[in-house]
């Protein structure tokens, strides 16, 4: 593989938004803490320029618990006041008390040990939260979110599909997290009354697809060392009596450039090195077991044999480099040693070996019905090779095995803020815009349309709506995208810095973009919800475009191997020739339509949210970096999550059951059936209840129709009063 260095891309950390959201208040007039990140300086508030720890201990001092008990906290909206602050000490106590599961109101948050934890996924314990007849009072648990979303599957009145979406950086634990659903639903909805034979072969297929898809689609990189290099969707289907009958994956942008250039350090997907025989990063991650899991899928040993072939003649192709021609005007000639590994690939690829190396370094160009043929520089030789090699693996890898009621599981890239940002963050970017707003507006929905339906008089939720920054994205007429589209269309030479005026005459009315005065670079910044980014605009055409050469579709289509010439039977519209032909899908138009189906499933779902965090940059086992934390806590916006759940009532009891259980604490014996109460006290008890919830918190209680609302810190002083009585 050709071997070019690519900048070292970091993570840009920004510590000091941790005083940015602090502050963030809870409505219903609870006591507003004093800001304690900040100082007065002349008048003027300014972050404290402190270390990050004394922040968050004068700010934890103001806390309403016990800092001993802080591990015992298993829901963050219980936490008094919600800042950033008081949820990080109270994930940090966690952790170190070895609990790496607590839930944010609707969320559940899950931190990454970094070590094997196996009593916490045994067979065992997934039977147990299986059976039981309320899974969500165990401690909190992916696979409470499993369970939860299996029950409601079947739906009372209909059936119900559901989504699980989990998120966070790389390395925080997703395809972990995915991997450990799907064997939970393997294991769950198998059934021993099936034909054994049928029912082991759906459940082995499910998650024979994870070692296939991370073959193909993850690498080794900085930072993690199994890292998904792809979005995934993967459909897990039920049939009426909750049995797995099948499943199908749908990927999204797969980073093919790895294929042809690794930054130093990381490397390509680890089938390369498996079919080599060379250690992959992760051990278990071996050629057999990839054979294995190609078998069980249905891919015979006819198709893997094509398969390897392909991946074999890649690896050639990544040695033939080019030389300039001894003679001005023609063709650059194949380096001495590259000869044989252009032969190889050819013969590999099963083309011609002379139609192979005139299309990767001659353009055919058309004036009229006139064909002229232009030698291709020898950078533009090197091009042509990467982009022969990316063509085939994308199209390679995205063959998806295809195999009622539905679960859903999304394993997407979370957002991303290098030094250097381009195409692909902003689309990896755009689309956890869309997935924030579709959180945002599934949760306040739900909650929202409760308080109405009980009839409660208290104002609507204010939260951040996200909808400038993708109207500035992808909105027609005038967005990022669609003027970057309307470039690719005119097919005129790309000028960065041209671009860049025209997006600044063009969309600066919208808040949400912005330019750095002191930068020389042609930029633009887009203050996402989880923070703002800075985009070069430097190689965006070339990458929204991503042409395959014409004549390099041609060659594979006239390949003689059945796979490649099926691989590229319809590809005529993403060669370069249709460019600036209405057929030509540019990359950002392509990913806006798959995203947009994705979504559409994703509404039409109940979805269920895990934020996964990296506790720190080395994968080190059980060590807690605030700094590294508190970044993804903002960067997946978990703060505004809990005040959003802990603003509202998120405990709702029946007035029944509500006055069964606190009724003596109103100095009246009312331990009657809760049915019996429902008829009898309803109309009074809207009066009632206030009265014995003491004074000062009397804010924390709402009556609706049916059900009490309460917050959890009220809960918890009936409970204790309750004990008393
Ligand atoms: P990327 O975006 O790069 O694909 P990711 O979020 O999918 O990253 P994973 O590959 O799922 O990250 O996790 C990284 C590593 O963390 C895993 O290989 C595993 O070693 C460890 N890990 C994650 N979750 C757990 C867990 N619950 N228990 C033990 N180890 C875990
Ligand atoms: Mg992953």
């Amino acid at each position: 593989m050709a071997d070019v260095q690519l900048k070292l891309l970091l993570r840009n950390k920004d510590i000091s938004t941790v005083n940015s959201s602090d502050g963030t208040s809870r409505s219903l007039g609870k006591t507003e803490k004093p800001n304690r990140l900040k100082e007065k300086v002349n008048g003027v508030t300014k972050p404290l320029r402190k270390s990050l720890n004394d922040s968050l201990e004068a700010d934890v001092r103001d806390f309403l618990v016990n800092e001993a008990e802080l591990h015992t906290y298993d829901d963050l909206t219980k936490v008094n006041p919600v800042t950033p602050a008081t949820v990080l000490k109270c994930l940090q106590a966690r952790y170190s008390a070895k609990v790496f599961y607590t839930h944010a109101g609707c969320t559940l948050v899950a931190l990454n040990p970094f070590q094997p934890i196996p009593h916490l996924y045994s067979l065992d314990v997934m039977r147990e939260y299986h059976s039981a007849p309320q899974p969500q009072e165990f401690k909190p648990h992916i696979f409470i979110v499993a369970e939860e979303a299996y029950r409601n599957v079947q739906g009372q009145v209909e059936p119900m599909n559901q989504s699980l979406v989990v998120s966070g950086e790389s390395g925080a634990g997703k395809t972990w997290t995915s991997r450990c659903l799907m064997k939970y639903y393997a294991t769950v909805a198998s059934s021993s009354q099936r034909c054994q034979d049928t029912a082991e072969k759906i459940e082995r297929r499910v998650l024979d697809s994870n070692p296939l898809m991370e073959a193909f689609g993850n690498a080794c990189t900085l930072r993690n060392n199994n890292s998904s290099r792809f979005g995934k969707y993967i459909q897990l289907q039920l049939n009426s009596s909750q049995l797995l009958v099948g499943a199908s994956v749908q990927t999204y942008l797969l980073e093919k450039t790895r294929v042809a250039f690794q930054a130093p350090n990381e490397r390509n997907f680890h089938i390369f090195y498996q079919v080599q025989d060379e250690t992959t990063c992760i051990s278990e991650d071996s050629l057999p077991e990839t054979v294995e899991a190609m078998m069980n899928l249905g891919i015979d040993e006819g198709r893997q044999t094509q398969i390897f072939k392909i991946l074999a003649a890649l690896l050639q192709l990544g040695n033939v480099d080019f030389i300039l021609a001894s003679e001005e005007a023609q063709p650059c000639d194949l380096h001495e040693q590259s000869k044989g590994f252009l032969q190889n690939t050819a013969d590999l690829l099963q083309v011609s070996v002379e139609e192979l190396q005139s299309s990767l370094s001659v353009r055919t160009l058309r004036a009229g019905k006139q064909e002229l043929v232009k030698p291709c520089s020898q950078s533009e030789c090197g091009v042509r090779r990467d982009c022969l090699a990316k063509a085939v693996y994308a199209r390679m890898s995205a063959e998806n095995t295809s195999w009622c009621n539905f679960i859903g599981l999304l394993d997407v890239y979370g957002f991303e803020c290098f030094l250097l940002n381009s195409l692909e963050q902003l689309c990896i970017n755009y689309a956890n815009e869309k997935l924030q707003q579709h959180f945002v507006a599934h949760y306040l929905k739900a909650q929202q349309e409760e308080y109405v339906a009980e009839g409660l008089q208290w104002s609507f939720i204010q939260y951040q709506d996200n909808q400038r920054c993708l109207d500035l994205i992808e909105s027609s007429p005038c967005s990022i995208f669609s003027l970057l589209n309307e470039e690719c269309r005119l097919n005129r030479a790309w000028d960065a810095q041209k671009f860049c005026v025209r997006l600044q005459k063009d969309l600066s009315e919208n808040p949400k973009i912005s330019w750095d005065r002191f930068s020389s670079e042609p930029h633009f910044i887009v203050a996402h919800y989880a923070g703002s980014v800075s985009y070069q605009i430097q190689g965006m055409m070339d990458k929204n475009q991503d042409p395959v050469p014409p004549e390099l579709i041609r060659l594979l289509r006239n390949s003689h191997d059945s796979l490649l010439h099926s691989l590229f039977a319809d590809a005529e519209q993403e060669s370069e020739g249709a460019r600036g032909h209405s057929k030509a899908l540019t990359v950002v138009s392509k990913f806006k339509n798959s995203l947009e189906s994705l979504m559409k499933i994703l509404y039409s779902t109940t979805p269920h949210y895990t934020r996964c965090i990296k506790p720190n940059p080395d994968c080190r086992p059980l060590t807690f970096r605030q700094e590294e934390v508190i970044a993804q806590l903002e960067a997946c916006g978990i703060v505004e999550t809990i005040n959003i759940s802990a603003a509202g009532f998120p405990v709702r009891i029946p007035y029944g059951s509500f006055l069964q259980r606190y009724g003596l604490i109103g100095g009246e014996r009312r331990e009657k059936k809760p049915e019996a109460i429902e008829q009898t006290v309803l109309g009074s008890a809207v009066e009632m209840i206030p009265s014995f919830v003491p004074e000062d918190l009397r804010h924390m209680v709402h009556c609706g129709r049916t059900k009490v609302f309460l917050t959890h810190c009220l809960l918890e002083k009936l409970e204790e009063q309750r004990n008393r009585v």
